[in-house]
């Protein structure tokens, strides 16, 4: 079976579903090739404000309290000494990122990749991409293969890697570089009947630091409540033999949050994710490009996972639809560079997180200081007080 399209899009998550959606949108014909059956199971449930600016692109804003995701206005860090004081997104410059919501992803991803269907993209369930279609350097479409078995072929003018981690068509056309120190792993589960906050924090995602380099995350969804431990991959196994009992001695090691979960029931089975931070050394080249996690990935401390996703595969959906406007054989090298200043930005807080003796707290008393931070944990990261932070971060970690 050969099918010929503008563009072939692997992956039917956030950064597959959104740039699918607007490059249908632009007028050319997608086809976007999903493994799994829809509606999964994914994590990364907490988003940042400026997802909202895709959000609404995609005329997608208006629908988000139709689901019951719980509205969320900010963070808060807890030591192991106890809370600090949250950060609100109302305090962020920019009104439009001053709340967003926490999403139960098998509905947030569906909902994207319905409105990928309704701007026009095929989309191929259950169908798995197996490698490129080379014609020397060139990519001119994807191998797959579908539920039953049987082979498909894809031509296209462009193929976009959305696979996620797994990044199929990235890990044979780029080569991942990753962070030293940031080879971490996760275990997360959903919990019923946790003691969640009242009124403007009730929807907030509270991180509990256990050490330098460890960390827990208390999500709130409908219904139920998300909880994952964050720990180095070489020592997550010091907490416990199984995924269940790492969890369980990692939440019993934190006072702070074990408060919260004093009653409740773990809903689903204790799941482990890889949680190693990288980007791809070549973001795209002749007729191909990468978008979301098999572009890059960074450790979800500060949520911006979601945000770097979705932010990738707008960048991909208009770089795509300009090399297509100017005619010739469509080149991508280069395409990524605000994402890459974004990832580089992240990355930034992120180390200084797990360095020990690193304290925000000095930043965020000065109001200043606050706002860069506040703009930083929106998404907003270039703004000229986000800027000031950043510098002050670098400065203080260069030493
Ligand atoms: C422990 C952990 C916690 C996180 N917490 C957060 C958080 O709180 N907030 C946040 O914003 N982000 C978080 N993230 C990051 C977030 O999950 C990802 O950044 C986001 O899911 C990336 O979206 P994506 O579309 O690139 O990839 P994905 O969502 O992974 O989607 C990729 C899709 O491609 C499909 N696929 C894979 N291989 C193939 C193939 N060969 N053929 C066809 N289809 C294929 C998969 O089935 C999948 O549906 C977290 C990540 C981890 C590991």
């Amino acid at each position: 079976m050969t099918h010929s399209t503008d563009v072939i899009v692997v992956g039917g998550g956030p950064a597959g579903a959104t740039a699918s959606a607007l490059i249908a949108k632009a007028g050319y014909q997608v086809s976007l090739l999903e493994a799994q059956a829809f509606p999964r199971f994914h994590v990364g449930e907490s988003l940042i404000p400026a997802v909202n600016l895709t959000l609404e692109r995609l005329g997608v804003l208006d629908r988000m309290n139709d689901y019951r995701f719980p509205n969320k206005h900010g963070v808060q860090f807890f030591s192991p000494k106890g809370p600090g004081r949250p950060f609100y997104f109302s305090e962020a410059t920019d009104p439009r990122m001053h709340q967003t919501w926490q999403v139960l992803r098998s509905d947030f991803d569906a909902m994207l990749l319905d409105t990928a269907v309704a701007n026009g993209v095929t989309t191929f369930m259950g169908t798995r991409a197996l490698e490129a279609l080379r014609d020397g350097d060139r990519v001119t479409g994807i191998r797959a293969t579908n539920g039953h078995g049987e082979e498909m072929r894809f031509d296209a003018r462009v193929v976009i890697d959305a696979s996620g981690q797994g990044g199929v068509v990235a890990k044979r056309l780029s080569r991942r570089v990753g962070v030293a120190d940031l080879e971490n792993l996760s275990v997360f589960a959903h919990y019923s009947n946790a003691h969640i906050d009242d009124g403007i924090d009730a929807g907030s995602t509270l991180i509990f630091r256990l050490d330098t380099k460890s960390w827990l995350w208390f999500i709130p969804l409908p219904d139920v409540v998300s909880v994952g431990l964050v720990a180095p991959s070489k020592a997550i196994w010091s907490f416990g033999d199984e995924p269940e009992s790492v969890l369980d001695n990692a939440i019993a090691a934190c006072p702070h949050l074990m408060q919260r979960l004093e009653e409740a029931s773990r809903t689903t089975d204790v799941h482990v994710a890889r949680d190693f931070s990288y980007v791809a050394q070549d973001e795209g080249g002749e007729g191909w490009l990468l978008a979301g996690d098999a572009l890059g990935f960074i450790d979800p401390v500060y949520s911006s996972g979601l945000f770097l996703a979705v932010h990738s595969a707008e960048l991909a959906a208009d770089a795509i639809d300009a090399a297509f406007k100017a005619g010739g054989d469509p080149r991508f090298d280069g395409y990524a560079g605000a994402y890459r200043s974004n990832w580089d930005r992240f990355l930034s807080i992120v180390r200084a997180y797990y360095t020990e003796g690193f304290h925000f707290g000095p930043i965020a008393k000065n109001a200043e200081g606050r706002q860069g931070l506040v703009d930083i944990l929106t998404g907003d990261v270039g703004t000229p007080s986000a800027d000031r932070v950043a510098k002050e971060i670098a400065a203080t970690l260069a030493g």
